[in-house]
């Protein structure tokens, strides 16, 4: 591909079956529509006519069935028109999937729709071709489960949760998914070694309650789930996608990967994962793993990236975001952390300085300290460390810049089996007055008093 920085107005006509990829500039924002044919950017068709604006450092593509012309007005870190794209088979995917609704729907007994899971390493595209998965069905009226396992880059609330929320329309190409009520546990971390048996514990919850909720709802049952997870694949990661897999009943098992020999290391771990999986699954005849490959157009994210991305995420998730987490910031989900921009529009959503007293507020930590002290245990047995014991926090100036989630729970002993409600962000700690002060996105009084704390801090910069 080539580099385009023209910032004058500009058109380019698209031939069927081929997409333009953008990388917005990294200062200022992109206006694009769409002046003739049909396009659409993962999975959602572009409306004629209309101009969308992009924020800087937003990556995405316009891909046409049939034939479009596109309009652009700024610049572009890099624009280029690819005619070589895996779309074919993506939807083809959602052909499969989309039979497999209608019979669930058709049955009497209204039995359950696909349950499919994105599988890969790291920017394989995961995230992208289950947001396609999901658009498409949405086009159709169908209503699928969007679970996302990925506590480091998720795409429907801050790092360190996984979460679900149902997909009832096409997903907006600049806000991203719209989040009514999301179904979200927090884990309080970045990667899923830090506690392997909470992350367990936790995917089980969500697995249990979206169950719950299927059990009620023909439709939702019918539309199926699409999951998302982490691009750690290997030694404990893949333990966590087997689990996973079993958890939630999968039963589509897409494994993703690059089919190219310039990077020849990942097609050996594309195939390596399909075929651990399929030779792992054969017991399992209802369930089907299938290899796609991924797209050339998906832009490898460096870790620093990745750290600035997640941590620009909290900051937003905790300081501005209101309790039932607001749609409006989940336009992240691409991955800018131009916080200037993004403030620059989420003005109005000014977060909240609050005051409390130490006695107000219970935080607790989960997993770390061990069951039982050793004299309470047979002579020569070692105290095991119990990953899923909530211990309550001292309040101390160790509580400086951390994000807290707020927990449903009612009693602490429910901490680890309840879905959260937000996030506050200690900004200050007076142990002389004993006084908390904490940003949250609403005024007045948490949600609940039990506060949970994990590994995630945030400097105010
Ligand atoms: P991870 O597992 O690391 O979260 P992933 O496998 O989910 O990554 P994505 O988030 O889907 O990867 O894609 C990475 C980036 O590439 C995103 O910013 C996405 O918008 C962009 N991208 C994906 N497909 C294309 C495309 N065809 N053209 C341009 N950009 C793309």
């Amino acid at each position: 591909g080539g580099a385009g920085t023209a910032s004058a107005t500009r058109q380019v006509k698209l031939e069927k079956e081929s997409e333009l990829r953008i990388e917005v500039a990294n200062d200022t924002p992109l206006r694009l529509r769409l002046l003739n044919g049909t396009a659409e950017i993962f999975g959602t068709e572009l409306p004629p006519q209309i101009w969308l604006t992009f924020p800087p450092h937003f990556k995405f593509a316009v891909f046409t069935w049939y034939g479009a012309t596109i309009e652009m007005d700024g610049s572009t870190e890099t624009d280029y028109t690819a005619d070589e794209t895996p779309m074919v088979s993506y939807v083809n995917v959602h052909a499969v999937l989309d039979g497999r609704r209608n019979q669930a729907k058709a049955s009497p007994e209204s039995s359950q729709g696909p349950r499919v899971i994105v599988v890969g390493p790291t920017d394989s595209g995961k995230s992208t071709l289950s947001r396609m998965l999901l658009s498409w069905a949405a086009k159709q009226g169908w209503k699928p489960t969007f679970v996302d396992l990925d506590i480091g880059q998720g795409s429907i609330t801050a790092p360190g949760c996984i979460a679900a929320t149902p997909i009832e329309l096409p997903i907006d190409p600049v806000e991203g998914i719209s989040l009514e009520m999301p179904l979200v546990y927090f884990y309080g971390h970045t990667t899923p070694s830090q506690n392997v048996d909470l992350y367990k514990a936790l995917v089980k919850e969500l697995a249990q309650i979206l169950e719950r909720q299927f059990t009620g709802n023909a439709e939702s049952r019918a539309s199926g789930m699409v999951i998302n997870t982490m691009g750690w694949i290997e030694g404990v990661g893949y333990e966590l996608l087997l689990h996973a897999i079993d958890t939630f009943n999968a039963n589509v098992v897409l494994v993703l990967g690059q089919d190219s020999i310039s990077a020849f290391h990942l097609i050996i771990i594309q195939e390596k994962l399909f075929s651990m999986l399929r030779d792992v699954l054969k017991s399992k005849p209802n369930v089907d793993v299938l290899k796609l490959q991924k797209s050339g157009g998906v832009v490898s994210r460096s870790s620093k990236f990745r750290q600035k991305s997640r941590s620009y995420r909290i900051r937003l998730y905790a300081a501005v975001l209101p309790f039932h987490f607001l749609s409006i910031l989940t336009r992240l989900v691409s991955c800018s952390f131009s916080q200037e921009y993004f403030y620059g529009i989420a003005n109005d959503l000014s977060p909240h300085s609050n005051i409390a007293n130490f006695s107000d507020l219970f935080v607790y930590r989960i997993g770390g300290g061990p069951q039982a002290p050793r004299s309470a245990l047979p002579i020569g047995a070692d105290p095991v460390a119990n990953p899923l014991r909530v211990a309550p926090v001292n309040i101390d100036r160790d509580l400086l810049h951390v994000v807290l989630a707020v927990s449903y729970a009612q009693e602490p002993d429910q901490i680890v089996s309840s879905n959260i409600a937000g996030f506050i962000y200690i900004t200050d700690i007076d142990l002389q007055r004993r006084k908390i002060t904490y940003l949250s996105p609403t005024a007045g009084e948490l949600p609940s008093k039990y506060l949970v704390m994990g590994t995630l801090t945030w400097l105010e910069t």
